[in-house]
This record gives C-alpha cells, sequence and structure tokens, in this order.
C-alpha cells in the first residue's frame, strides 16, 4: 500500500495542465490551415531531432490529405533512420486477472463477478512458457490486474524469475517488460532488481476528471498517483519505462498532446524520456459497451496519431498491439511502429491447451490472430525485419546511453544486424520451409547494405554460427 509521501512526492499538476492543453490545442486549428507553417514543421521533423507539443498539435489538425500523404511517408523514413527496417516482435503473457479495481472500461473489473478469477501457479506457468518458447518468443510482456493480496509483487517477482530460469529446446524468454500497476520507488527497486526490461504502464486517459469518473474504485482511481508512476520509477533506477494512452477514452487530441508533455516532463526532470509509446484503442470486452464511449477514434485519426508521435518522439519505440484488424494494422505499421505483438492472448493461461477455457473471458477482445509464423511471414514479404532482439538491454544499452544512441542515429545497423541473427534464429528453430525460403532471402540481401565491410562481415559471420547451432549471439 503506497504512503502520503508515494503520492505526494511528485505532481501531476506540474507536467499536465489541462488549460495550457486546450489552449495549444484550440490555437492549432487555425494554423494547421497554414500550408507552409506545416511544410515547414514537416522538414524540421525529417531531422528525426522531435516536435515540440505545439507542433504535433497543428499536425493533429491537419485536414489536407496531400500533407497527411507527405507526413505519412516521413514518418516512416525517421523510423527506418533510428531503428533501420526492424520491427521487433513480443508476445503477452497474462498470470492473473485478480483486480482489485473497477475500471469501466476493462473485462477483468472487479465488479465483474461472473469472470473466474485466476492466477497461474508455478506448473501452469511453466506449460504458459513452454507454448511462448515453442512460437519461438524470446520477449514478453507480463500482465495482471492488480491485486495486493491475491497477486502480490512477491508473486510478479517469483513469475519473472521462473520465466527467465525455464528454456526448453533451443528456447529462452530473454527479456520481460512488465506492465503492472503504479506502486512505489521500494517496489520498483525490487522489479529492477528482477532484471526486468521496460516498466510498462499506460496512463488510459490524461484527462482528470475522465480518468476519476472510469476509474470508479480501488488504488487506480487515484489520478495522480497513477501519473507519476514513471517518475518513481526513474527515481527506483529503472532506466526504461513505456508510457501509453487507451484511445477512446477521451479526446484523441488531448491525449497525445499531454502524453508528449508527460514525455518531455519526464526526460527534462530525470534524464529520460520514454523508452516506448503504445497505442492501444478501446475494444469491446465482457460488460464494456463501445456505445458508452463517445471519443472512440476512427482508423484516419489513428494512423495521424501513430505518424505524429513518431515524429515528435523519433527515438522511443512505437508499439501496436493485436487489438488491430490485420489488414489496418499492416497499415499502420507503415507509418513508424517499431514494435508488435504476435499470436496473442489476453486470458490467464490462454497459450496452452489446458487452460483454453479461461481464455474464452480475455481482458478485452482481439482483432489480429495471425500466429507468429504467419506475422513474420507478412511483415518480411511486406519488406521489413522481423526482430526477436532482447539486446539493448543486456548490453547495457539502457535509459541516457540508450537514448543517445537512438537520437544520433547510430541504433539503426546494431538494430538491423540483431533483427537479422534473432531473424535467422527463428527461422532454423520455428520457421515452414516458406519461413525459411523467405528468411534465408532477406537475410542475404539485407547483409549485403551493411556500408561498412568490416561490420558486414561481422554480422555474416555471427549468421554463419547461428546456422551451425550456436544461439544467442548478439552486438
Ligand atoms: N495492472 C495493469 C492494469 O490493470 O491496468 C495491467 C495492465 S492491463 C493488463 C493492460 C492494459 O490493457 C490496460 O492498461 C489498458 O490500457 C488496456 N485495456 C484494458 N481494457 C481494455 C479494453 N477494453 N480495450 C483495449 N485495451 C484495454
Amino acid at each position: 500500500m503506497f504512503t502520503l509521501e508515494d503520492n505526494q512526492k511528485y505532481t501531476a499538476e506540474s507536467f499536465i495542465k489541462n488549460d495550457e492543453i486546450w489552449q495549444i490545442i484550440n490555437e492549432s486549428e487555425d494554423l494547421a490551415k497554414d500550408k507552409d507553417l506545416v511544410l515547414r514543421i514537416l522538414e524540421k521533423s525529417k531531422k528525426a531531432e522531435g516536435l515540440t507539443p505545439k507542433e504535433a498539435a497543428i499536425l493533429l489538425n491537419l485536414k489536407d490529405d496531400e500533407l497527411i500523404k507527405e507526413m505519412f511517408a516521413i514518418a516512416k523514413q525517421v523510423k527506418e533512420k533510428i531503428y533501420g527496417k526492424r520491427i521487433v516482435v513480443f508476445a503477452p503473457l497474462y498470470v492473473s486477472n485478480y483486480c482489485v479495481n473497477n475500471c469501466t472500461y476493462c473485462g477483468y473489473k472487479h465488479c465483474n463477478e461472473n469472470l473466474k478469477r485466476k492466477k497461474l501457479n508455478k506448473d501452469e506457468l511453466i506449460e504458459e512458457v513452454k507454448v511462448l518458447e515453442s512460437l519461438g518468443h524470446k520477449r514478453i510482456a507480463l500482465e495482471l490486474g492488480e491485486d495486493p493480496v491475491n497477486a502480490s509483487l512477491d508473486y510478479v517477482l517469483d513469475c519473472i524469475k521462473t520465466i527467465y530460469s525455464i528454456k526448453f529446446d533451443n528456447g529462452s524468454i530473454r527479456r520481460i517488460n512488465v506492465n503492472i500497476a503504479a506502486t512505489t520507488v521500494d517496489e520498483f527497486k525490487k522489479l529492477k532488481a528482477a532484471e526486468i526490461g521496460t516498466y510498462i504502464l499506460f496512463q488510459e486517459t490524461y484527462h482528470k476528471d475522465t480518468y476519476e469518473k472510469l476509474h470508479i474504485s480501488g488504488p487506480k482511481h487515484n489520478y495522480n498517483y497513477h501519473t507519476t508512476a514513471m517518475h518513481r520509477a526513474r527515481e527506483a533506477g529503472i532506466d526504461d519505462v513505456g508510457m501509453g494512452v487507451l484511445y477512446g477514452l477521451y479526446d484523441h487530441r488531448f491525449e497525445t498532446i499531454a502524453m508528449l508533455m508527460h514525455a518531455e516532463d519526464l526526460e527534462k526532470n530525470t534524464g529520460v524520456g520514454p523508452h516506448t509509446l503504445s497505442v492501444p484503442r478501446l475494444k469491446k470486452a465482457e460488460n464494456v459497451k463501445l456505445e458508452n464511449y463517445p471519443h472512440l477514434v476512427s482508423d484516419d485519426e489513428f494512423k495521424k496519431i501513430v505518424a505524429i508521435l513518431r515524429l515528435a518522439v523519433p527515438y522511443a519505440g512505437l508499439i501496436l498491439s493485436t487489438r488491430e484488424e490485420p489488414v489496418i494494422r499492416d497499415e499502420i505499421i507503415a507509418l513508424g511502429v517499431s514494435q508488435v505483438s504476435t499470436g496473442s492472448c489476453t486470458g490467464v493461461g490462454g497459450y496452452a491447451e489446458s487452460q483454453k477455457e479461461l481464455n474464452e473471458k480475455p481482458q478485452f477482445e482481439l482483432a489480429d490472430h495471425r500466429s507468429p509464423v504467419e506475422m513474420i511471414e507478412s511483415l518480411m514479404t511486406s519488406g521489413y525485419i522481423p526482430s526477436y532482439c532482447t539486446a539493448c538491454y543486456r548490453e547495457g544499452r539502457t535509459g541516457d546511453r540508450f537514448m543517445t544512441i537512438a537520437k544520433s542515429g547510430e541504433l539503426n545497423s546494431v538494430c538491423e544486424a540483431n533483427a537479422l541473427i534473432t531473424l535467422k534464429e527463428f527461422i532454423d528453430d520455428y520457421g515452414t520451409d516458406n519461413t525459411r525460403k523467405l528468411g534465408n532471402a532477406l537475410i542475404a540481401k539485407s547483409l549485403n547494405r551493411f556500408p561498412n565491410e568490416n561490420f558486414r562481415n561481422s554480422v555474416k559471420k555471427k549468421v554463419e554460427k547461428i546456422a551451425n547451432g550456436t544461439r544467442d549471439l548478439r552486438f
């Protein structure tokens, strides 16, 4: 349980100022009609040095189709400038659906009395990890509802230890990102000591009145405590934090500008901005009716949001989940997305056959049901290099070290090299004949694109070693 001191240490009002956000948005409506100004902002965004909230707001208000098309093309270029053609692949792992909160939009809300509550025991967790490893996953996002009694932080720490320790065949989970409720500096220190990758927490909505209305009861009702969680995580020494907004709860322009202000403040006051940004859109769930949410985001608005986030925070990983339909998902990936989930289950025990019935009531409905192999093939066919890389945090490239390299534009070669090495692992261990054919051709073609001969040769050597059976190589 948090203390008053935990709650008062940082104040959300110091970086989320409703009036200021609305003023920026309102002033931008007219400015967005000024073609020369928009062209200047687009020109600036090509440098991949980010945008101010005001510039982002102007782009959010953009209506001119030609300029929007131009913005989409630049977002793709900027993503490739920072991260190359690689798209990181991961899967969520739900370990508990116990939850003491009543968040109106969530299938796991406490008042959903018919939902069978479940937390994985050690054997069940091992079963889940076995399935995830057999699908080729190396990176997971650990997910659970908030319940300090039924699923305490000690339970989470035990899960992390178990997951990192078990290896089936050539499988291993090498990075565990953790999406758990806002907590205290002391508990964040324990997560850091457990060697988590990114600490992820979605803000849901930055609009305080809406936040308090939608989070009816439970600790999550506390807007200030939730909104300042990243500041406490950074104080505890967690280098990589992942932000997100649940689009559909409030005006998407307000949410986007507020998230950028949150990112700016975090960077200014803790030295590091967000490692990732997530853009979940509200989906149907048990006792959640989309008709009750007047701010649902259309596909066209959603595309603009993704492209603008890429331009505004070019160094951040941009994550797209399987909440989106395959066709729209493929379109959105091209607008600057750098990480995708695949083959996801959002129910507890959803991966192992023995637990399937629990997955019938997931946290929310998914729309992209492609298996990892199908998704990997689709990414390769679209010109991307799917990546199971987990190198950065294992090589100490976290926090400000990561940001400095990402901002310098020097990360892309390392990203592509690690993508090729881990793709080779994936196709050899888990691919079909078709995956291997597509993958080997892509690897051969991409290897020849590294301009530096020495680097090219050392990537080639590592790929050859993987082909000969060595595993877990990286730069
Ligand atoms: N302890 C965290 C919590 O309970 O919020 C765990 C994160 S939860 C497992 C992951 C995220 O799913 C939430 O932060 C929320 O943004 C999102 N989510 C919840 N209900 C959703 C819905 N109906 N549609 C889409 N996303 C939803």
